[in-house]
């Protein structure tokens, strides 16, 4: 129960779906969360700051950390933030688009891993978690190549961070398959289309928010003190 005692944990997109999830492991386990999101967390909690922050912003990003107050200034990150977009062929692939996808998910977790590293507070399990997905390996879904290439290059990222930081902060990914989120009720449109993917994934189902989270506590506390530089999977045996 107390795994993340004395934690400050950042993490972005913690207002729905996956990251909310996360904060409720969280603040569960002792810790405590600074979220940054375009909206706001349902519900004020103590040990929640939470701040309107667009990540793909690197202005608002330095901004939001110098506002951090002195309790709040985060021992650990939990990169989330992320968008599917729109589902385009590469022949029609628009730049604007591209930008975006890029920004929101790649350009984020660069912005916000210098941010925490200038305003993180010491912690003996300090440590970095970025979501990246199955979709890294498997190309995703058909029309989302430009998804597929943000989550490929955040596992690389990972893997440099994790040099890089080494040895005082561990960096992890996860690669999550589909989970059972308001993104994927966007992109997928209906129930019935996740009960068809269900079928084809050796658990029979798609898995849920708080399953992700449980990875990610246990990647953020002092459990995983000697893994660092991985890519784990939660996605069912997909
Ligand atoms: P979600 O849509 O439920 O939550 C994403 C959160 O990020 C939202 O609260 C949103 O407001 C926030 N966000 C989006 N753009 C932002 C921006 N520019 N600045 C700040 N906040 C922003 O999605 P989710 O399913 O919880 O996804 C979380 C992460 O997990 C994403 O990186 C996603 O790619 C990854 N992932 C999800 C699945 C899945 O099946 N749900 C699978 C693999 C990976």
């Amino acid at each position: 129960p107390d795994a993340l005692h004395g934690a400050v944990v950042l993490v972005t997109g913690g207002a729905s779906g996956i990251g909310g999830a996360i904060v409720d492991a969280v603040l569960a386990h002792g810790g405590k969360a600074v979220v940054w999101d375009l909206r706001a967390p349902p519900g004020m909690r103590a040990d929640v700051h939470a701040a309107q922050v667009d990540v793909s912003d690197a202005g608002a990003v330095a901004a939001a950390a110098r506002a951090l107050p002195e309790a709040f200034r985060p021992t650990h990150l939990v990169n989330n933030a992320g968008i599917i977009g729109k589902r385009m062929p590469l022949a029609e692939m628009e730049a604007e688009e591209i930008d975006r996808v890029l920004s929101v998910n790649l350009k984020s977790v660069l912005y916000c891993t210098r941010a925490y590293l200038g305003a993180r507070a010491p912690h003996p399990h300090a440590s970095i978690v970025n979501l990246s997905s199955i979709a890294a390996r498997t190309g995703g879904m058909p029309g989302n190549a430009l998804y597929a290439t943000t989550k490929g290059a955040i596992a690389a990222l990972t893997r440099a961070s994790a040099k890089e930081l080494a040895p005082g902060i561990r960096v992890n990914a996860l690669a999550p398959g589909i989970i059972d989120t308001p993104i994927q009720q966007d992109s997928l449109g209906d129930r019935a289309k996740l009960a068809e993917i269900a079928r084809v994934i050796p658990l029979q189902r798609v898995g849920g928010p708080e399953e992700v989270a449980q990875a990610a506590l246990w990647l953020l506390s002092g459990a995983s003190a000697y893994v660092t530089a991985t890519i784990i999977d939660v996605a069912g045996g997909r």
